[in-house]
């Protein structure tokens, strides 16, 4: 497996102790069949619950079930996890970091007992409502909106895009409160039976077809006041659950461009053409040692990440500038990867096409490729591009 400088050598027994358990997971339980997912547009919803037993949802956090692993831990969890497919990565960043983190965060005590250890065990599932039909990129121009009524509120809008809609007890709506100065942003835990939410499944996709996504639609939505979170207020809420979902993203890249290097690897061996294996012709080397060398960097920057989010150290623009460079370096080496298994490459019996088109969507969300860039050049000169 590829770790050219011998990273994972350091790693603590713990952390080697986790990476193991889900690399086992992913080769035994989710391999064998994931390409007939991705083929079917089904996730491989038999594994939630198994997932959660093996721990896989938001172990970095402390208390309600959760060990409150290392961030090294967590990362590798990711890289695992993405090393058997995007989907399955998302599945445990959207439980993890994006309903599991929030109501950590910024939930009441009752909300914390209510959802959390659930939501560890893979017993609840939740999902995270912040894109809308007209607002993807900037999020802070939604229309969904929240009034005051009676001992709650009623909510009306749209949400799209959201993984795990359709088969969530639980969303996190980010909404706009009218009642209150200025509309801030809250976010309100709505459970998906209550009347007038639907979730319809998002059917035509052609990437991250092994994970399941949907709409959030809202139509006089009514939830008591319990189900606010009482913690946060503005876009801080759900900016900083997407700085935890894109920290286990940047980690995640490096495993699905790692599992494409070793499928690329393993037939350059294996194939023989022009009498030898393909890999002794050294126009494939290149292809191998380039991609070999952008993961080791990738791998680089991700062990460093969670150095400063260990040390509380970590700032947005780092998150932004690891999804970035991660996510474009797996996106493009899986392209390669693809390109030396030759008419092979394009089937679901080799993983790097899937990848490939997985990567797609991971280079879109959780801000795209050039939203990151601009928050880098933001980072850079200090002046702001985007508004
Ligand atoms: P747009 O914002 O319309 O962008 C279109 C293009 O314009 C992009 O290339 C973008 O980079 C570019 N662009 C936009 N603004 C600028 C600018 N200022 N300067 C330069 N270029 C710009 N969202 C959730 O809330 N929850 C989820 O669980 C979730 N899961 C998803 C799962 C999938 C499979 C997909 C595809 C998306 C998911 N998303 C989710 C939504 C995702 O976060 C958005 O698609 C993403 O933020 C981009 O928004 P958009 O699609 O509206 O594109």
């Amino acid at each position: 497996m590829l770790d050219f400088v011998n990273v994972e050598d350091d790693l603590a027994e713990e952390e080697r102790m986790i990476r193991d358990t889900a690399r086992e997971f992913v080769d035994e339980r989710v391999k064998p069949d994931i390409g007939e997912h991705f083929e079917n547009g089904t996730f491989p919803t038999d594994l939630i619950t198994e997932m959660g037993d093996l721990g896989f949802y938001a172990p970095n956090l402390e208390g309600y079930g959760s060990p409150n692993v290392s961030e090294t831990a967590y990362g590798l969890l990711m890289q695992e996890l993405e090393a058997g497919d995007s989907g399955l990565r998302s599945m445990a960043s959207v439980q993890g970091a994006l309903v599991m983190y929030p109501i950590h965060a910024y939930g009441s005590d009752e909300q914390k007992e209510e959802w959390l250890p659930a939501m560890g065990r893979g017993e609840a599932i939740g999902c995270f409502g912040l894109t809308e039909p007209e607002h993807g990129s900037n999020p802070s121009a939604m229309e969904t909106y929240a009034e005051a009524d009676g001992d709650g509120y009623v909510l009306n809008g749209a949400k799209t895009w959201i993984t795990n809609s359709p088969i969530s007890d639980v969303a996190i709506v980010w909404a706009r409160d009218r009642s209150s100065e200025d509309d801030p942003v809250r976010g309100f835990l709505v459970e998906t039976d209550r009347d007038g939410v639907s979730t319809n499944k998002i059917t035509e996709k052609l990437s991250l077809r092994a994970s399941i996504t949907g709409e959030i639609g809202l139509n006089d939505v009514h939830v008591p006041e319990e189900n606010v979170l009482p913690g946060v207020s503005g876009m801080k809420g759900p900016l900083s659950c997407l700085t935890q979902a894109r920290y286990g993203i940047a980690w995640g890249a490096v495993g699905a461009a790692r599992d494409c290097f070793e499928e690329a690897r393993q037939y350059a061996q294996d194939r023989d053409q022009f009498g030898g294996p393909i890999g002794r012709f050294q126009l494939q080397q290149r292809k191998l040692a380039e991609m070999g060398t952008q993961i080791t960097l990738a791998q680089l920057l991700a062990h460093r990440l969670a150095e400063l989010k260990e040390r509380g150290e970590m700032r947005p623009q780092h998150v932004s500038m690891a999804k970035r460079n991660n996510v474009r370096t797996a996106r493009d080496q899986s392209r390669i990867a693809r390109e030396m298994l030759g008419g092979n490459g394009i089937t679901t019996d080799y993983s790097p096409m899937r990848h490939m088109a997985n990567l797609e969507t991971v280079y879109t969300y959780e801000g795209t490729h050039d939203i990151h860039t601009l928050v880098l050049g933001e980072a850079f000169t200090g002046l702001k591009a985007y508004q």
